[in-house]
């Protein structure tokens, strides 16, 4: 059977942010385990 992309990323179990919880969205940072406000926290 073929896995269609689309149906891969659907079945994806939502991301929540190691730091904070809160749900990660963006499928097109999913090497991120921290949420935008987290990442940026870290950054200084
Ligand atoms: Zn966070």
């Amino acid at each position: 059977m073929l896995i269609n992309p689309i149906e891969f990323f659907r079945n994806l179990p939502k991301k929540q942010c190691s730091e904070c919880g809160q749900q990660i969205d963006e499928q097109a940072e999913s090497y991120l385990m921290e949420c935008d406000r987290c990442l940026a926290n870290k950054e200084e």
